[in-house]
């Protein structure tokens, strides 16, 4: 990672901080972007000081002319991108039939779009450096997660992009990981959208007994570094998404009962 040129979107906070951290202490130089840019003020100041290269760019992936500016940006700094970790995000809970419109919407605008709006902007460098797009999806974007309607279709459509854009570069050397984490300790399920589109404020699941963000920061690196195609993280994660290739009735079963036993579950 000595070097390497990278940018990673939803730093401020859970595996894009954790991200940033890592790869900064292995000597990558990061352009660290969020909406926050007094929290990615912060981890600048923290990282500075540990003699570390990084950036701050205040960027709200869901609008197609921030994108931009954050990849020109760090070209104009830098002259070269090497790795794209395409890793805001965020979630929501509520059943399809109460929920406003404009909360799938802005799953689809930041999770999906985000990660378009980026990838196209950046493309020409990473396909010039023959570097990584990496996209943070979950196992949301392999099996539908009750409640969650927005943020699963967000993951599903994330992966089918960056699957085909694997293929279309398969001459061309670039190299494409789709990152599936199981459930990770985090912010996302505090900020997660009610069905009227207001902040959940807390988390149903006990956080303290979910993967580390670092974790799985530090898996995501491995399979940068192994130009892994794929990394689904977390034992049931695992089973889910193996399990479900042959008895996806049976999973089904076992996500709504999983499910439906969280705190206030929207179903039951
Ligand atoms: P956090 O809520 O801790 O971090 C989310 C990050 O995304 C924050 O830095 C936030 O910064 C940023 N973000 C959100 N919206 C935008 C936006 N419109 N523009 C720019 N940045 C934005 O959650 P996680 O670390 O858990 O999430 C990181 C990724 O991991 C997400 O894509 C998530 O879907 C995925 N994931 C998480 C899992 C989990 O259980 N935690 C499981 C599987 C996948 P700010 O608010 O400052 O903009």
């Amino acid at each position: 990672m000595k070097g390497k040129i990278v940018i990673i979107t939803g730093a401020s906070s859970g595996i894009g901080k954790a991200l940033a951290s890592d790869l900064a202490s292995k000597g990558a130089i990061v352009v660290m972007a969020a909406r926050s840019i007094e929290k990615l003020e912060q981890l600048k100041k923290e990282l500075i000081e540990k003699k570390y290269e990084v950036f701050a760019v205040q960027a709200d992936v869901s609008k197609e002319e921030d994108c931009k500016r954050l990849i020109d940006e760090c070209i104009s700094k830098y002259g070269s991108l090497d790795i794209l970790i395409n890793n805001a995000g965020i979630s929501m809970r509520a059943l399809f039939e109460d929920v406003d419109l404009n909360v799938i919407r802005q799953l689809m605008n930041t999770n999906f779009w985000g990660t378009v709006y980026c990838t196209k902007y950046a493309l020409p460098y990473l396909l010039k450096s023959k570097g990584s797009v990496v996209g943070v999806s979950s196992i949301a974007g392999y099996k539908g997660l009750p409640g969650r309607t927005g943020y699963s279709a967000s993951k599903f459509a994330m992966q089918g992009f960056l699957e085909t854009l694997r293929i279309e570069n398969l001459k061309k050397g670039l190299h494409v990981l789709i990152a599936c984490p199981g459930f990770t300790a985090s912010n996302i399920r505090n900020t997660a959208l009610a069905k009227d589109g207001s902040i959940q404020g807390e988390s149903p699941l006990n956080e303290g007994k979910l993967m580390t963000s670092e974790e799985v920061a530090r898996r995501i690196i491995i399979a940068i570094e192994k130009h892994k195609h794929r990394l689904v993280l977390t034992t049931q994660g695992k089973l889910i998404v193996f399990l479900n290739k042959f008895f996806p009735k049976i999973i089904d079963k076992m996500v709504y009962n999983h499910m439906a036993k969280e705190p206030d579950s929207p179903f039951k």
